[in-house]
């Protein structure tokens, strides 16, 4: 059995605390591993390792930073197979998807070895007579991240590539759910040769959580999870005087209008909301045809290709989409569905019963489709997390943009049309982070942000891009003045020009 270990100041360690939990294989229902939940004394000298680090690599000139990250990114494409790998074996989602994760994870790497240019300051000659300002940014020290499940190695590369970039030096907790991903990567992290506790990884639960945000050293915190844990975060580590960014949960809607090509809506349909088998937080859940004759076609045109869907074990090169992630969560989201039929929802595809011969042991849910859907029903007010889609039919367009509106979440959202007018009011009054046109999951790329609005995120910045240089840097401004331009004698005024 593997047993997985923190990786404390460039040192693999072995946790002496005495709580651990079992890894599972979601496709086979059996245990590939056990992770240890690290008590408060192996996180603070987590954090004691990469505050030893920070000073030395805080100072290092930014293009020498950027050459490990370029090397980093070597690796990590070399090894991408194995990444991905080693994310569908403890995930359930499939070599495919997988990659795409790793490859998104790249990009944000790639973003990073830009750290040189991106790090430059602004500067202002003659502010005054011969004085001079300029301003830069700064890093903060030690900052830490806490991610999910979902992309285990792709969300900590949404935060650790470019914090490091930056010159602080990092305290990751990964998922306990599926966390060889991120020791792969770690390892591949320590073969580019970066200094000894630079990147620290420390495994656990609430304890390890509550250490981070309240200790004094750690300087900003990164979160990815759901809502209420977001929450939590955000007021914890605000109260302790720390920066946090916590991004949370979603409920994504997609307008189909009565002009929108239906073949092309569905499949994008098909693709976001049961690909990774829903646990995507840019997933699609909720449907929106406007009209009931948009409706009528598009749940016509979806049923069959629900019922078709290619279900099995990340090992199958056919399958579309794989298990959930443990048995915990299977329950939760077959407890979904049984709660959409008591509420009234009208169930088109029940994924309930599906089995996988060879699989019986397996977190498998078969894709679900509902229909005729209402804002008051559970499984529209809450984030399923799985391979359900909801479709709520509205009588109009303006019907649909209040319904998203007044939604909590607002993390992504979508609307698929052939009218540029339409496309351009939904950009324009949406209360939505993220928006696609014709593009179902618009996840940024790198080299802008990502965030969602509403209690999709806690704080004042989105996560990686521009805003995560923001984030993980402070801005200094210097006003200088040689002594020939100094002239003699005291001056108590506020300084003006
Ligand atoms: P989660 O909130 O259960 O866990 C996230 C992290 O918080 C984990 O590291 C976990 O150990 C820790 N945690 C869990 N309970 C805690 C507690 N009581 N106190 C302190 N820490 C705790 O989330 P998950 O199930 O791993 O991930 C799925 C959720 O993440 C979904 O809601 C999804 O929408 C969201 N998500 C959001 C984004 C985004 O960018 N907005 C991206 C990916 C996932």
């Amino acid at each position: 059995m593997r047993e997985i270990k923190n990786a404390i100041g460039g040192q693999l360690v072995g946790s002496a605390s005495g709580r651990s939990q079992p890894v599972f294989n979601p496709a086979t229902g059996e245990q590939v591993a056990t992770v240890p939940l690290s008590s408060a004394e192996e996180v603070s000298s987590a954090i004691a390792a990469a505050k030893a680090a920070s000073e030395s690599w805080g100072r290092m000139p930014p293009l020498k930073r950027a050459r490990y990250m370029f090397k980093f990114k070597e690796i990590c494409e070399a090894r991408a197979d194995d990444i991905a790998r080693a994310i569908s074996a403890e995930h359930g989602k499939t070599h495919a998807d997988a990659l795409g994760e790793v490859q998104r994870g790249l990009e944000v790497i790639e973003f990073a070895c830009g750290i040189p240019h991106l790090l430059k300051g602004e500067f202002s000659r003659n502010v005054g007579p011969e004085i001079d300002s300029y301003s830069d940014r700064q890093p903060l020290g030690v900052v830490a991240g806490i991610t999910p499940f979902n992309f285990p190695a792709m969300v900590p590369m949404w935060m650790y590539p470019v914090a490091i970039a930056c010159g602080n030096t990092f305290v990751l907790k990964p998922s306990e759910r599926d966390p060889g991903a991120v020791m792969l990567a770690y390892e591949l992290f320590e073969e580019a040769g970066f200094p000894k506790g630079v990147l620290n990884v420390v495994h656990g639960d609430k304890v390890a959580v509550d250490t981070i945000l309240k200790h004094p050293d750690v300087k900003a915190i990164s979160f990815v999870g759901s809502t209420p844990i977001a929450e939590y975060v955000y007021a914890t580590g605000t109260a302790h005087g720390k920066r946090v960014q916590a991004l949370g949960g979603a409920k994504n809607h997609m307008i189909i209008m009565p002009d929108a090509d239906i073949d092309k809506a569905v499949d994008a349909l098909m693709g976001a909301g049961y690909g990774s088998a829903g646990e995507r937080c840019m997933a699609v859940s909720v449907a929106v045809p406007i009209g009931e004759a948009t409706a009528n076609k598009l749940v016509e045109a979806l049923r069959p290709k629900v019922e078709a869907l290619k279900i099995g074990p990340a090992t199958d090169s056919q399958a579309e989409m794989g298990p959930l992630v443990t048995r915990q969560h299977q329950q939760k989201v077959l407890g979904y569905i049984d709660q959409g039929v008591k509420e009234g929802a009208e169930l088109v595809v029940d994924g309930r019963g599906f089995k996988l011969q060879g699989y019986e042991n397996g977190y498998f849910v078969g894709g679900t489709l509902f229909d005729r859907v209402t804002p008051e029903m559970t499984i529209y007010k809450e984030e399923i997390f799985g391979p359900v889609l909801s479709v709520l039919r509205s009588p109009n367009y303006d019907h649909a943009v209040d319904l998203i509106n007044r939604h909590e979440y607002g993390n992504g959202t979508a609307i698929f049309t052939r009218d540029g007018d339409a496309a351009r009011n939904f950009a324009d009054r949406i209360e939505v982070g993220m928006v696609g046109i014709n593009v179902p999951i618009p996840v940024p790329v790198a080299y802008h942000s990502f965030g969602g609005w509403k209690r999709s995120l806690f704080g004042d910045h989105s996560i990686y891009g521009p805003e995560g240089i923001r984030f993980y840097t402070r801005l200094k401004t210097v006003t200088q003045r040689w002594p020939e331009g100094i002239k003699s004698g005291a001056v108590f005024t506020f300084p003006t020009m």
